[in-house]
């Protein structure tokens, strides 16, 4: 999806704006312990074009004066987004540090849509002629308070979305992505990888301009893209080193993949921010590998795997079918089974199960445990067939979806996995009542 930043100095109403532009909220997990809600990047649709939008307003890096934050911001902004909504406000008019803002924008050569906010009722219109001094074209007159103004605004920002053929998707082509926080050693293994991969396709320039993609080919003649974010392999601002950049990134990642890895460094263990990354990438419905990363760095005995494996079976309670490589991209251990594990996982989430043997296989469960009873009512199930793939998808019918309980679908998956080999991917299982 093209993606939209919203810059402009405090208080000018950038979250305002956000909250009215943004339909569903891109949430960072789930029902998982302790996970937060992340309110800098959100879904929005107009016209029927989806898009990704950031609040670079929420990307605070503290410590840092007032101007600077503001150009960390726009080069945020500049770096990450493919249309840029440059937000002031009439009410203070032309300020320096919209100008600053400005001269800042006028370097990058990405669109960028000027916008007066709290423009909130007609007569107001005549003060934004002021703002054609900031030298980006004509304003947009908007009031976020109101809701005034917002369709011409969309109609401009998605008149200058990327055009769509330029990142066609190709079917056979299996796209992954390293993700993690920072310094557990992402960029080493993307460059550890390319190093080992003789034959390399191409590079090729993705959404961004700074999004730098491998394709590689292997053997068998599969191919696989590589999808490196803006800025893995040539690193050092400030901000990357922010969590909520850093987890605005791996988004973008995950949204262009098909398998994700997690990567974790087994220096340091596990973090509440390891969970938030995978946390989205299993909401995403991507297939998933965890590495354990810097594995050289351990002393070991004939337990550590063992004893690690069982933490993240605890951590990652929702991840139980992604699959634990321990590997180091310094010492390259184990890096040359990654793309064969990568291409398994991606037949796995491909793989399509007839309704007679899945059927097989329900009866057979159903006949071992019992469908529970609420309130006197039995579940009946009568059939299930999978409607889809990436992620393997499964409707049952049922005489009533609500006597479906969370621990008997958990039941059903774990047999259905237990039949079929869907390692590394998730899966989802929906009840329809039969009419
Ligand atoms: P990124 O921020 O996730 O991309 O992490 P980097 O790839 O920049 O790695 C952070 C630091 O960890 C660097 O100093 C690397 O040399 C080091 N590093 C990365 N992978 C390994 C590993 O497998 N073993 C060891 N010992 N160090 C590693």
């Amino acid at each position: 999806n093209p993606v939209v930043a919203i810059v402009g100095r405090p208080n000018v109403g950038k979250s305002t704006i956000f909250n009215r532009l943004a339909g569903e909220r891109i949430s960072i997990v789930d029902d998982v312990s302790g996970v937060t809600r992340d309110r800098i990047y959100a879904k929005g649709e107009w016209l029927g074009k989806t898009f990704n939008i950031i609040d670079t307003g929420g990307i605070d890096i503290t410590d840092e004066p007032f101007m600077s934050q503001i150009k960390l911001q726009a080069q945020v902004a500049i770096e990450e987004a493919d249309v840029i909504i440059f937000l002031t406000s009439v009410r203070e008019g032309v300020t320096d540090a919209d100008e600053n803002v400005a001269r800042i924008l006028y370097q990058s050569d990405k669109p960028v849509i000027l916008a007066v906010n709290k423009v909130d009722n007609p007569e107001m219109r005549a003060e934004i002629f002021d703002f054609y001094s900031l030298g980006l074209g004509e304003p947009y007159p908007v009031s976020g308070s109101h809701g005034l103004g917002l369709g011409d605004l969309l109609d401009s920002v998605v008149a200058n979305f990327p055009s769509e053929d330029e990142n066609a998707e190709e079917e056979d082509i299996i796209n992954f992505s390293f993700i993690g926080r920072p310094n557990v050693g992402k960029s080493s293994l993307v460059n550890a990888i390319l190093g080992e991969e003789r034959v390399i396709v191409s590079n090729i320039a993705g959404t961004t301009r700074d999004a730098i993609d491998t394709m590689f080919v292997d053997e068998e003649g599969t191919k696989f893209r590589m999808i490196d974010t803006a800025g893995i392999r040539k690193k050092g601002k400030v901000y990357e080193s922010t969590e909520k950049y850093s987890v605005m990134r791996a988004i973008r990642a995950i949204e262009r993949s098909d398998i994700v890895m997690v990567v974790l460094n087994a220096e340091e263990g596990i973090q509440e921010q390891d969970k938030k990354v995978a946390g989205y990438a299993h909401e995403a419905g991507k297939g998933i590998i965890i590495l354990v990363n810097k594995w050289d760095t351990l002393e070991k005995d004939n337990h550590t795997m063992k004893e690690f494996e069982e933490k993240i079976r605890k951590e990652f309670q929702y991840l139980s079918y992604a699959p634990i490589m321990y590997v180091s991209a310094v010492t390259k251990q184990r890096l040359s089974t990654i793309p064969a594990k990568i291409k398994e996982i991606s037949e796995n989430q491909n793989r399509r199960i007839s309704s007679s043997l899945l059927n097989d296989v329900l009866m057979d469960a159903v006949a071992h445990n019992p469908t529970p009873t609420d309130k006197g009512r039995r579940l009946k199930i009568y059939y299930m067939t999978q409607v889809a793939v990436k992620p393997p998808t499964f409707v049952v019918f049922v005489n009533d979806p609500e006597l479906l309980h969370f621990s008997y679908e958990r039941f059903l998956e774990n047999r259905i996995r237990d039949s079929f080999d869907f390692e590394g991917t998730p899966f989802h299982l929906i009840a329809r009542q039969k009419k």
